[in-house]
């Protein structure tokens, strides 16, 4: 079955990579690009139509298109209403939405498919699937640290990846990463108490994202590492989430761990 797409911000680095990702892919059809009035200059849309009004993209795709959205807050939200609307599917990956946003998103699902992720890289959402079940499998006489690479110009620190891979590790051992995570060390440290996961960031040079979890027990060490190479892997599963949804019922607002 073929997903028609409708891709709003289609100018962005996002949009342009889904866009691309999608174009070569016989499960996608392109529908519509959309962006504001000032980006579209430039887009080849080829068949799809090009506009600044998602309204029009709606009125002229086929009911059962996918919306993708990769903007600006406000902007998803917005999309996110019009979608609930006409009762169109619609993958949100704008991040920076607030605890108010994400609770208006929550109570539109109940009325239209949505689906909003923060990282849509499948590697890194297989891993919150896999990593609790090597953490139990091995036990508590295994060590876990992690340590995370990204380029020099991330603001924030541990990526919000590694604590959100944190958090699942620390889930998987009955704990809060809260009360274990260690992120320095310096000095006499003393022996690593058990109860501890270290997250530790290196930054430098054009990274897009490295994240490496250590398991280390008695005479072996286990090393599981995620690397984003570029925005495809993000596109990838955002295209991903959009067949998935693509006829799906509405009822609460799904995340990349449903389509796995
Ligand atoms: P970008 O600035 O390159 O692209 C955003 C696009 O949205 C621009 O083309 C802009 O013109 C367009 N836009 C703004 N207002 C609009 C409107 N009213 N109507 C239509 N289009 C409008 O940004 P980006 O790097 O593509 O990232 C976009 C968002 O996706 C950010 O929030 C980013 O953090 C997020 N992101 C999420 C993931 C993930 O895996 N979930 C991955 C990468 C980026």
């Amino acid at each position: 079955m073929t997903t028609p797409l409708i891709i709003m911000g289609a100018a962005g680095r996002m949009g342009r990579t889904i866009a691309a990702l999608a174009g070569e892919d016989a499960q996608y059809a392109i529908a519509a690009l959309v962006d504001r009035g000032e980006a579209l200059s430039g887009l080849q849309g080829g068949s799809a139509l090009v506009t600044d009004s998602l309204q029009t993209a709606l009125d002229q795709c086929p009911a059962d298109a996918v919306i993708i959205d990769f903007t600006a807050p406000a902007v998803s939200m917005e999309t996110a209403r019009t979608a609930a609307a006409s009762g169109h599917a619609a993958v949100i990956g704008t991040t920076g939405l607030t605890a108010e946003q994400k609770a208006e998103l929550a109570e539109l699902a109940r009325r239209t498919p949505l689906f909003w992720s923060s990282n849509m890289s499948v590697g890194i959402n297989v891993l919150y699937r896999v990593l609790p079940e090597l953490t139990r499998a091995l036990g508590d006489k295994y060590d876990i640290e992690m340590v995370e690479l990204h380029h020099n110009r991330k603001k924030d620190s541990p990526s919000g990846t590694a604590l959100s891979l944190g958090e699942c590790l620390a889930e998987a051992r009955g704990w809060q990463l809260p009360d274990v995570r260690c992120s320095a060390r310096d000095g006499l440290i003393g022996a690593r108490p058990k109860a501890q996961i270290g997250i530790q960031a290196i930054r430098g040079g054009d990274v897009v994202g490295v994240h490496t979890i250590y398991f280390m027990g008695p005479g072996e060490r286990i090393e599981v590492t995620h690397q984003a190479h570029s925005r495809d892997t993000f596109a990838q599963g955002a295209l991903r989430a959009a067949a998935w949804m693509q006829g799906r019922a509405a009822g609460r607002l799904y995340g990349m761990q449903d389509v796995f």
